[in-house]
């Protein structure tokens, strides 16, 4: 069996033809990237790649002169080829962790293809039919409507600030029995000192993480929110490979793991970071913020065959284009997906679909806010005056507290 074509399919989400981006676009900036494998016998396998879709698709279609001519079926030998192939352009980050993933998870649905066998199977078998799934909120309404669905975890992301009473307003609208996250997503400018403000604000509201409250690239400042915040700790969609969840679990800064389906490196690296966080008693819950659906089903057979699971990141109220591209879909039951059981990831490309959306930018240019980069504003320089801001917040916040 031999590998004869890798083709590349990119889509603009959250759009519809002829209109502005709307909801789901992530301020314009979200693309999914689709890959198929052709083989010489007829089967093919998909995969997805997230971590800069635009880019990445050039980067597959450099990577398919490695693999034409190869068997899909030796997936670890191939993906260390890619992977020593690309060792000249750096270290392996997104770009090339998200090249290196959809390539790597269509390898092994050509695999569960050839055998006749859903993935899961081949990594050991399931644990589980299930997969629990948490969703986001940014009002206590929509956290009510992700509950009337039967959710019993939530997550509450802060964008352009810290809004701790947001937080707790979600916090009394799902009640003490629901699971409530919090993600600060890792700005730049987040001192370890201001995290650990609002970590300490946090923990009055028996959260079940905090997810990236510093810059993934400052472990130093992660390690001072770890040892002065009374709260479980979660990070690690930004990085990539075992190398690059390797200080998170080592120096045990974390209680969850969050490797993203779409560009950790592949379905068996994602196995290896699930198995060097169980070894830390850390659980993992994989990011799933921006990536499409082929990702997610790659995500439950993960899920399906680990011990440490916690929970999936989910877009529950997403762009409806996310249930036409692809066949079948996954819809949540009770706050739950369940794991495939087709041969192979079990998902295929409807490409049609995916041809009416083409791929118009793939970086967020629509302004946050209407002050943004203005001079003289808060959003001219957020490392200096977003911070004055928040503290000034947190200050009154705990004033008024006492
Ligand atoms: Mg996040």
């Amino acid at each position: 069996m031999k590998i004869t074509e890798i083709k590349t399919y990119l889509m603009q989400v959250g759009a519809r033809p002829g209109m502005p981006a709307g909801d789901g676009s992530f301020r314009g900036s979200r693309n999914w990237l689709f890959v198929k494998i052709e083989t010489d016998e007829g089967i093919c396998g998909v995969g997805e790649c997230s971590g800069w879709p635009r880019v990445i698709e050039r980067a597959v279609q450099d990577l398919a002169t490695i693999l034409v001519g190869e068997d899909p079926r030796d997936i670890d030998r191939l993906w260390h080829r890619l992977y020593v192939g690309t060792m000249g352009h750096g270290m392996t980050g997104t770009v090339g962790g998200g090249a290196l993933t959809g390539i790597e998870m269509a390898l092994w649905d050509i695999k569960g293809k050839v055998l006749g066998q859903p993935i899961w199977n081949l990594l050991g078998g399931k644990f589980r039919d299930m997969i629990p799934v948490y969703g986001h909120a940014k009002t206590p309404q929509r956290a009510r409507e992700l509950m009337d669905r039967g959710y019993s975890a939530v997550k509450v992301g802060f964008t352009g600030g810290v809004d701790l009473d947001l937080v707790s307003s979600i916090r009394d609208a799902v009640g003490s029995d629901v699971d409530l996250m919090v993600d600060a997503h890792g700005p730049s400018w987040m001192t370890a000192g201001d995290a650990i403000l609002v970590g300490r604000e946090l923990e009055k509201l028996d959260l079940l993480f905090y997810e990236d409250p510093v810059a993934p690239e400052n472990l130093d400042a992660l390690q001072r929110v770890r040892d002065a915040v009374d709260i479980p700790l979660a990070a690690g969609e930004r990085v990539s490979t075992i190398w690059g969840i390797r200080p998170y679990v080592e120096r045990d800064l974390v209680d969850v793991i969050q490797p993203d389906t779409g560009r950790a490196g592949g379905i068996t690296q994602m196995r290896k970071m699930a198995a060097m966080a169980e070894s830390h008693y850390i659980t993992m819950a994989p990011h799933s913020g921006s990536l499409g659906p082929v990702a997610e089903f790659a995500a439950l057979h993960i899920l399906a065959t680990i011990p440490n699971v916690l929970m999936l990141e989910r877009v529950e109220f997403d762009w409806p284009g996310r249930y036409e591209v692809v066949s079948p879909v996954l819809k949540s039951e009770n706050g739950t997906l369940r794991v495939p059981e087709a041969p192979g990831l079990g998902v295929e490309l409807i490409e049609e679909e995916i041809g009416k959306y083409p791929s118009d930018r793939n970086v967020a240019d629509m302004p946050t806010n209407e002050n943004a980069y203005e001079p003289g504003t808060f959003g001219e320089c957020v490392y200096f005056q977003t911070r004055l801001r928040r503290r000034a917040r947190l200050r009154l916040k705990r004033t008024e507290g006492d």
